[in-house]
């Protein structure tokens, strides 16, 4: 919007910019400070939109799922199978999972449990999905709805890329950089609460865009929508190399923690130390930081009611994972907000 001759600012509760996308340096290394992002998209467009901000690398995301010592590849591909179950064409391997299935003719997919076991059958699912799934989100995996588990792509080729997308990579320098090259010419208020005083904030603007809980907004007049929270523990290592991958989840029900990030493998880094993070589940969400929308019927009822008020609104646009409750990935949001952008536009032309 600077772009068009707008003036622009920016309101975070937080002492920093940028969202759950911050990266921090520490010892050398852009430590994805909210969480593992990895950028990838399909949109030719929204891929050239990101990198007038940076350039970016070709970090390809291959995690690793360690069930009780156990590596496997993710996500679920020929080299998956053959660890599994010693399958090495993709005929032997679907009728191992025909096989394992059969019986229990599931043809709708009614929830993750059934989606799972229909995409990949029973062994990948017990083993890699339902204790990791359980634990990540604190509910049994009969009461998720199936969409969450088709983020992945089910391969019978060997490939490990985790993103089916065409561009991929890690910004150099972090995304912090991208924030600040982003809101270069506007206003930046941090530690200060937008909530705290609607109707104030709402009068020093024509327009604003509201990214934080819609619940929040219309404190809470409905219920409370739930989100799934994490805690992250961060930790330096004296030596140069822990795990040997960015990212490795821990599937079994026993780990506490969901994933360990290590975070120079995003930029092939060489430091002589490095800095993981412990992922865990956040067992208190009400309290904690929002990061998942929980979409199922019961929240996707109470969202109904928000979404007419905010319908209402009229200089308020609701944007973004926790004001539209959306499991969106960074492109997604981006191409969002790149269209509902256009759109005002043209309506003040
Ligand atoms: N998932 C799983 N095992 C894995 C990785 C993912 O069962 O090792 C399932 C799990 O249900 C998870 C979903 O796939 O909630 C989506 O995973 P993704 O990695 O996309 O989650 P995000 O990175 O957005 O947290």
């Amino acid at each position: 919007m600077t772009k068009i001759g707008k003036q622009c600012l920016v309101i975070d509760k937080r002492d920093h910019l940028g969202g759950n996308v911050f990266t921090k340096n520490v010892e050398g290394i852009n430590v994805h400070w909210y969480g593992a992002h990895i950028f990838h998209t399909n949109d030719k467009t929204i891929w050239d939109y990101v990198n007038q901000f940076a350039e970016f690398n070709r970090y390809t995301n291959s995690p690793i799922a360690n069930y009780k010592g156990e590596l496997y590849n993710l996500p679920f591909n020929m080299n998956t199978f053959y660890k599994m179950w010693g399958t090495k064409t993709p005929d032997e391997a679907k009728a191992e999972i025909a096989r394992q299935i059969a019986h229990l003719e599931i043809d709708n997919p009614k929830n993750l449990e059934e989606q799972a076991l229909k995409l990949v059958g029973k062994d990948i699912y017990e083993k890699l999905i339902k204790h990791y799934t359980e634990k990540q989100w604190g509910k049994k995996a009969i009461e998720l709805p199936a969409f969450i588990i088709k983020r992945l792509p089910v391969r019978f080729t060997y490939d490990n890329n985790y993103f089916g997308d065409k561009y991929q990579g890690i910004p150099l320098g972090g995304y912090t950089k991208i924030v600040e090259q982003l809101l270069k010419g506007s206003d930046v208020l941090l530690e200060t609460d937008f909530l705290n005083d609607i109707a104030y904030f709402k009068s020093k603007a024509k327009k604003t865009v509201y990214t934080g809980k819609i619940d929040a907004y219309y404190n809470f007049k409905y219920g409370h929508l739930e989100y799934r929270s994490l805690d992250f523990k961060v930790e330096i290592h004296n030596r140069e190399n822990y795990q040997g991958n960015a990212v490795m989840n821990f599937t079994d029900a026993e780990t506490p923690y969901t994933r360990i990030y290590e975070h120079k493998h995003f930029e092939f880094g060489t430091q002589p130390k490095t800095v993981i993070t412990k992922e865990y589940p956040n067992k208190n969400p009400k309290n904690a930081e929002p990061y998942y929308p929980v979409n199922d019927d019961n929240n996707m009822a109470i969202l109904k009611c928000y979404k007419n008020l905010a319908e209402k609104e009229e200089n308020v646009i609701f944007g973004g994972r926790l004001a539209e409750y959306r499991y969106y990935d960074m492109h997604q949001v981006i191409a969002s907000a790149l269209a509902r952008t256009k759109q005002e536009i043209k309506n003040e032309q």
